[in-house]
């Protein structure tokens, strides 16, 4: 068997040693006779997968008792459509901050339940930065303030707190929730699809602050309205079994590996080696204001884009995968999400050194 160091953005690297309890439990789970695929989700050895799963995500961010968990589908983008619809809570607008793709389609979905204010946007930079709050122009009146706090297509990262006052902050953080400590009580809502840095495709996390739900569209299907969901510790109906199992197996991995303090330190040392790589060649560069990269996502040009397509001819020959950029950018992109280790990127800025060297 051999892995390769796989960048891709999503569905990504998940940790070793999670596949491989994953693989010993597959056919027998802890003596059930069952995989967690063939188990009831109202069974209790399930429903105590769900529950640990969800105390130990609550110890990892220190999740104030205030906020619901959901263990939800549907990914981050149903979760565009769902923060209004349950949101707006009688209000007719929300305000939006833009720095990317993410945010633009949050923005395009948003507007079929409301009136959407750009607070501020990155677009003149085309997207290269996270804009500074003193030029945003919030709505007093707003029912919430959206904002993708790491554009996983552009690699900007908001490494500070927008302070929205009274008006309840919403983030989409798919990309990089739990690569280090958050302060959860700043937000009013956070959601992530898992794919990125959780687990599988097929599960969404939402934190939310219980004095925001309750008052749904009338319209909002029931599987959506996060208050039906919480009342029913989001057995609704049958959840992504298998995704919770495995984002479990993640969570106990994080806290195992000394939480989020400790991934945070991590996270920035294995993007301080690319970053500080990019930095020091004219060979290859970064698009992104120093001050407002993602130390989850790097996306990455050469300047001579003739060479692109021989450089990820290369690195696949190296073990080196999925670096290709988003289709509506270019470039590459190298995605460390915490399961990819500080030597894949070394292996990674080792091979840039060479490819360089020969072709410079
Ligand atoms: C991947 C991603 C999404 C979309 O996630 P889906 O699960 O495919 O709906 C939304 N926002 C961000 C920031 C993402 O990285």
């Amino acid at each position: 068997m051999s892995r390769v160091y796989n960048f891709g953005a999503g569905p990504a690297v998940l940790p070793e040693p999670v596949l491989e309890q994953a693989g010993r439990e597959m056919l027998d789970w802890q003596g059930s006779g069952m995989s967690v695929m063939e188990m009831s989700h109202r069974g209790k050895e399930f429903i105590g997968i769900a529950a640990a799963a969800e105390a130990d995500l609550r110890d990892l961010l220190a999740v104030p008792a205030n906020y619901k968990v959901l263990f939800l589908q549907g990914g981050a983008t149903l979760q565009f459509a769902a923060v209004p619809m349950n949101l707006l809570r009688g209000r007719r607008s929300a305000d939006y901050v833009n720095t990317g793709e993410w945010s633009k389609k949050a923005i395009k979905e948003a507007r079929r339940y409301c009136t959407v204010n750009i607070a501020a946007s990155s677009e003149d930079k085309n997207f290269s930065y996270a804009p500074a709050l003193t030029g945003w122009k919030l709505d007093p009146n707003a029912a919430y303030v959206h904002a993708c706090t790491n554009e996983t297509i552009g690699g900007v990262e908001f490494h500070w707190v927008p302070d929205t006052g009274s008006v309840p902050l919403v983030a989409d953080m798919s990309s990089h929730l739990l690569s280090r400590p958050i302060d959860v009580s700043k937000y009013g809502l956070i959601y992530a699809g898992a794919q990125k840095n959780i687990g599988p495709a097929g599960l969404t996390l939402v934190i939310v602050r219980d004095d925001l739900l309750g008052q749904a569209l009338p319209s909002t299907p029931s599987v959506l309205d996060y208050k039906a969901q919480a009342e029913a510790d989001s057995m609704l109906n049958t959840p992504a079994t298998y995704a919770v199992y495995i984002a479990g197996l993640v969570f106990q991995w994080l806290k195992q590996r000394g939480g989020l303090q400790t991934m945070g330190e991590l996270n920035r040392a294995k993007a301080q080696l690319l970053y500080d790589f990019l930095d020091q060649t004219e060979f290859y560069y970064s698009p992104v204001a120093k001050s407002d990269r993602s130390l989850m996502n790097v996306p990455f040009r050469l300047r001579n884009d003739a060479l692109d397509e021989e450089f990820l001819k290369q690195t696949k020959q190296r073990g080196l995968t999925q670096l290709k950029g988003h289709r509506s950018v270019g470039g590459m992109r190298a995605s460390i999400y915490n399961a990819m280790p500080i030597d894949g990127v070394r292996a990674l800025v080792d091979f840039m050194r060479e490819f360089q060297a020969k072709h410079g």
